[in-house]
């Protein structure tokens, strides 16, 4: 099987995250920053998002900064591929055994 079968459901319909962690800096009693760990049930990647928490006057506002994945082995694929084709790839999978 390749990697692009064996991941087939995370690359066509995205990862099914799961929360798995949180972690909190803090400053002064206040949080100032936080990241967000989260897992896939599917395959195990995981990704990190971290986020910026601005207190403005009586207002909180949370930014986004950046997000990490660490993919599942075998996930990545040299030179990537396109989710048309890969759907294309699986339509001719699955025509290909009904043919039979
Ligand atoms: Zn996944």
């Amino acid at each position: 099987m390749t990697a692009l079968y064996e991941y087939m459901e995370c690359r066509d319909l995205r990862h099914a995250w799961a929360r798995d962690d949180d972690e909190f800096i803090a400053e002064k009693g206040r949080v100032r920053e936080f990241s967000r760990v989260l897992v896939c049930m599917r395959c195990g990647t995981t990704r990190r998002d971290d986020f910026r928490v601005i207190h403005q006057h009586r207002t909180h506002l949370i930014h986004r900064v950046g997000a990490r994945y660490r993919y599942a082995p075998g996930y990545q694929i040299k030179g990537g591929v396109k989710i048309e084709e890969m759907r294309w790839s699986l339509f001719n999978k699955v025509l290909t055994l009904v043919k039979r």
